[in-house]
């Protein structure tokens, strides 16, 4: 059984290392042994530049070994224990250091069935130094540490570029002891000190772009190289993390990124990530010199009032038939409270003119249950997008995707109530019989309500947190369970 689960476990490997196209190398050997953990898919973590940035900083430190891990490598098959690095298929608990990388809370629900795996207590006041350091970053820790804070060793709600390369010379230099850490920037220490250092971007994102030193075939972006090309967003609605989090807004030059690509010829396909990237100052400019190298463009939701007829025609020659925009809510009176105006008569002249141009797929992001929400307003959402549905021509079609409302900490809606399951489910109710009477030509699809509920308790719950996964834990070391093991897809 332990062969031949090691020997599935290679293979899958050794094909996905196969389609990979690698920059830089990292040495798997070393003083310092360090596994960087993206605790989701193996297509996830790679099309995530934030991990990246993690592994390709810590693959510069001298003396240290770097490898990657992920409990699943494909879609709806999670690994099992025991657990192998990703390169050299290195049993985990041999590493002396683990560094997770959460993008998103829901991420959180993977530690028991981890942990546990490794045989490693959940609770930080039960290990010893004969266990592995255990450090956390990412956008979910920026946006709640506390929960983590008894769980972890390190917390860095701080930017990769100014703390993951300070972390590991100190430890090379002081030993691998969590104290030594403290009182670095962007980094906090829960045992040394209750304080949680602020959230500031100092990285100069001109200097050295985040970018994805290994292009995966299988990454979200269809196999392209991914580049950041803005941090942070100039705007600010209520509901959304990005201007809190990435904090100030830093814009990539696109003289930046045409020397990025005069040094990377291989890359006839770009994904180009920023939570706003149509808020660029200098998007057409970008545009216009992908198109005129032949680099094809991918990227993810547009700012439909900033589709100007130099953006669309860059698009159409990257071969992008679909889009997708983000108008939240067919409500105008919430759209003003989450400070998101939508000018209906121009939203609806710009997919004229998208299909006009040859667009064949529109999909539109929605938030149900949002503060404040009335029948009214819901609604308002569903004649919306009956409104939208009628100027779609034959041939092409519209989508809606539908969200819930989860208040996020650090937002102007971070002490709002988070919708109960009875508003969620009959607002969900109403908006599926509402909008299966459109045309067939309207497809509609809706956050789980469970997903939702969950998410809404982790963005806001402290240390006890680490009191539920403990008793998971135990459970599944009982049971031989792998606790709450769905590992999500990314749709783009
Ligand atoms: S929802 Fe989009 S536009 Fe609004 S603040 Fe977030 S990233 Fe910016």
């Amino acid at each position: 059984m332990g062969l031949k689960h090691r020997h599935n476990y290679e293979s899958v490997a050794s094909t996905l290392k196969q389609s990979e196209i690698r920059y830089l190398e990292s040495s798997f050997a070393g003083r310092l042994s360090l596994a960087v953990v993206y605790p989701n898919l193996y297509s996830l973590g790679m099309s995530n530049l934030g991990f990246m940035t993690v592994h390709r900083l810590a693959s510069s430190v001298p003396g240290t070994g770097v490898e990657r891990f992920f409990p699943a490598l494909e879609a709806e098959s999670p690994l099992s224990p025991p657990f192998y690095s990703f390169e050299t298929g290195r049993p985990l608990g041999d590493f002396a250091v683990l560094m997770f990388s959460f993008s998103y809370e829901g991420d959180f629900d993977k530690i028991p069935g981890l942990f546990s795996a490794l045989g490693l207590p959940v609770l930080s006041g039960e290990r010893n130094r004969h266990h592995p350091l255990l450090i956390a970053g990412g956008a979910a820790v920026a946006s709640n540490a506390p929960a983590l804070s008894r769980i972890f060793d390190v917390l860095v709600p701080g930017e990769a570029e100014s703390t993951v390369v300070p972390i590991l010379q100190q430890l090379h230099r002081d030993g691998f002891d969590a104290a030594v850490l403290s009182g670095l920037p962007g980094v906090w220490v829960p045992s040394v000190t209750s304080e949680i250092p602020a959230l500031c971007g100092t990285h100069d994102v001109n200097s050295q772009p985040a970018w994805s030193h290994i292009v995966s075939e299988h990454n979200a972006f269809g196999g392209a190289h991914i580049i950041e090309v803005m941090r942070g967003c100039p705007r600010n609605c209520s509901f959304c993390l990005a201007r809190a989090i990435y904090s100030p807004v830093r814009h990539v030059r696109a003289g930046v990124i045409s020397n990025w690509l005069d040094e990377h010829p291989a890359c006839k396909d770009l994904g180009l990530v920023a939570p706003s990237l149509f808020d660029h100052p200098q998007v057409e400019e970008i545009f216009a010199m992908l198109a005129q190298r032949g680099v094809r463009i991918r990227n993810s939701s547009v700012k439909w009032e900033k589709l100007t007829d130099p953006i669309i025609d860059a698009l159409r020659k990257s071969g992008i038939t679909g889009l997708t925009i983000a108008p939240e809510t067919g409500s105008e009176r919430l759209r003003k409270e989450m400070h998101k105006p939508l000018d209906e008569g121009r939203f609806i002249e710009s997919l004229q003119h998208l299909f006009s141009q040859g667009f064949e797929h529109v999909k539109m992001y929605f938030v149900a249950c949002l503060p404040g929400e009335e029948d009214s307003d819901a609604e308002a959402t569903v004649e919306f997008i009956e409104r939208v549905s009628k100027v779609v021509p034959g041939g092409a079609s519209i989508s809606t995707a539908f969200s819930i409302f989860v208040p996020k900490q650090h937002t102007p809606w971070q002490d709002l109530q988070a919708p109960c399951q009875y508003t969620i489910k009959k607002s969900l109710k109403f908006l599926r019989e509402r909008l299966s009477r459109l045309s067939g030509q309207v497809k509609a699809s809706f956050e789980s309500p469970q997903e939702a509920i969950r998410q809404a308790y982790l963005s806001r719950v402290g240390p006890e947190l680490a009191d539920e996964y403990d008793r998971e834990a135990k459970e599944c070391r009982e049971n031989r369970l792998f606790a709450r093991n769905q590992f999500s897809a990314l749709e783009f």
